[in-house]
């Protein structure tokens, strides 16, 4: 049975990466009709966050991934944050103790500095291992009466793991295959404390075990950690239950073509969101995709491709199809580049594939009401149906049809200069006694009447329609004309038409 996790760490917004591996987990999860686990690691309180939890919470929310199993919602094998399964964890770290794999060390804070800065005053990097630990404050280094005298005074201790001396592992990863590992190069971390809290590695292994985890699959961050996660396995006799393990490619900086913006920069590290709580540190942080006005699909999608690719042309997948297409044999090796116009592109197609319905509606929502303007929903969705293949983001579509909800007060300058010549009130005035007449004024009517009363007057039609847009618009832009007119109506053509001649 597929259960896999995403395990964040309340240190903090989600980055962009974090949100990856989620939606790769859920995908794998969904793909083999497993399980998707939220567990929350915050067993280092030096770094919690609160509010953070609750920010991951509705992150995930917002992409659709949806939890089956975890700190929101329960479970069968909870509680879900490590900090609640605090009494859990001694257990594994005495059993280590009482096989060898592990040990007491009573070092100091103070007396581990004094001894890296022996070790940098001979240019040499000090590591808590096999070469060291002999020497150390440890149960390994000293007599077993001493051991019992300080655990009885209370004095405070870490458990170390003992990493073995030279064995060389042979560890398989689902994206990398093999990964060569010398336990030489690896140092004696520290598992628990004397407090009763596990560190990370001993935390997130005894869960995964308990928990029935079977693909961890996490950032590339945390292949060095690898080797340990498998002895803990092996040395805790639980061999039989590894987890398969697959390490996600890094997300790269764009780099090369195109000047990146500061605020496309940024939201390489930075959270999807803006933060839910107040953070000192991170008050820079002011907008994400959400409030950038990114659909959420369109950002899963982007996501998903970040790493993965289905290795056919397609590009735009819902979550149900990445859900069926999604294999860790199609994730790649490499770092993958993220690319923000891609990113505005997907959100593009988006937007493209939306009913007119929905735009108008969106636009109304996100647009409209916030600045206080009621109108006819149908009317707003021919508007918005005008001009959406001008767009990226329903926001954008206020640039473009802003005209239709409030009439100019202001002429565009450079435009007038080019439009509104010496003759123009005259001839709108004459258009205006036209238009009057007119009772069907549909876009078709209007744009047969208005032609032939040009044509017959033997003039240029940009000599009409350019201060005819200038009146109704105050600029240049917008689209046909005589659609313009058909959806502002007859009264307020007229209306506008006079205030431009005043
Ligand atoms: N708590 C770790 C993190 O914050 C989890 C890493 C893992 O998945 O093992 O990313």
């Amino acid at each position: 049975k597929v259960r896999v996790r995403f395990a964040p760490s309340p240190t903090g917004p989600l980055h962009m990466g974090g949100v990856r591996t989620a939606l790769f987990n859920y995908l794998f999860a969904r793909k083999h009709g497993g399980e998707f686990l939220l567990r929350i690691e915050d067993t280092d309180q030096t770094r919690y966050v609160p509010g953070a939890e609750d920010y991951i919470v509705e992150a995930l929310k917002w992409c659709g991934i949806t939890i089956d199993e975890g700190a929101t919602v329960g479970g069968e094998y909870g509680p879900y944050r490590q900090s609640e399964r605090k009494p859990l964890y001694r257990e594994y770290a005495e059993k280590l103790i009482a096989s060898g794999d592990a040990y007491y060390a009573f070092d100091t804070a103070e007396e581990l500095d004094a001894i890296r800065n022996e070790y940098e005053a001979e240019k040499k990097t000090f590591t808590y291992n096999s070469e060291t630990r002999g020497q150390l404050n440890n149960s390994l280094a000293l007599s077993a009466e001493e051991v019992k005298a300080k655990l009885e005074s209370g004095e405070a201790y870490v458990v170390r793991f003992k990493m073995p001396v030279n064995e060389e592992l042979h560890l398989e990863d689902e994206i990398r295959q093999q990964v060569v590992f010398n336990t030489s190069a690896l140092d004696d971390k520290v598992l628990f404390k004397s407090d009763g809290m596990p560190t990370y590695h001993l935390a997130n292994v005894v869960d995964d075990y308990l928990m029935k985890i079977s693909h961890v699959i996490r950032g590339e961050e945390w292949l060095p950690s690898m080797p340990l996660h498998v002895l803990l396995y092996k040395k805790l006799g639980w061999e039989a239950a590894m987890p398969k393990f697959a390490h996600l490619p890094l997300i790269l900086k764009p780099v090369g073509k195109g000047k990146l913006s500061k605020r496309d920069g940024d939201k390489l590290g930075f959270p999807v969101f803006p933060l839910l709580w107040t953070d000192p540190k991170s008050q820079d942080i002011s907008s994400g995709y959400r409030e950038d006005g990114y659909f959420p699909e369109a950002f899963i999608n982007m996501l998903a491709f970040l790493g993965w690719n289905p290795g056919t042309e397609q590009e735009i997948f819902s979550m149900e199809e990445l859900s069926q297409a999604f294999s860790l044999e199609r994730v790649g090796k490499s770092g993958s580049k993220f690319d923000p116009e891609k990113t505005k592109w997907f959100n593009r197609q988006y937007l493209m594939a939306k009913s007119d319905d929905e735009i108008g509606q969106l636009f109304t929502q996100e647009v409209l009401a916030e600045k206080g303007i009621e109108a006819d929903q149908d009317k707003v969705k021919r508007i918005c149906a005008m001009v959406k293949d001008r767009v990226d983001f329903i926001a954008e579509l206020w640039e473009q049809v802003n005209f239709f909800f409030e009439a100019p007060k202001e002429f565009d300058a450079k435009t007038a200069k080019k439009s509104w010549k010496a003759d123009a009130p005259e001839l709108m005035q004459e258009l205006k006694t036209i238009l009057t007449d007119i009772s069907d004024f549909s876009s078709a009517n209007t744009e047969a009447i208005v032609k032939e009363w040009i044509t017959a007057k033997e003039i240029g039609f940009g000599k009409v329609m350019n201060p005819f847009r200038l009146a109704m618009v105050g600029a240049g832009k917008g689209p046909h004309m005589f659609d313009i007119i058909e959806l502002l109506g007859k009264e307020e053509t007229l209306s506008r038409i006079d205030f431009a001649c005043e």
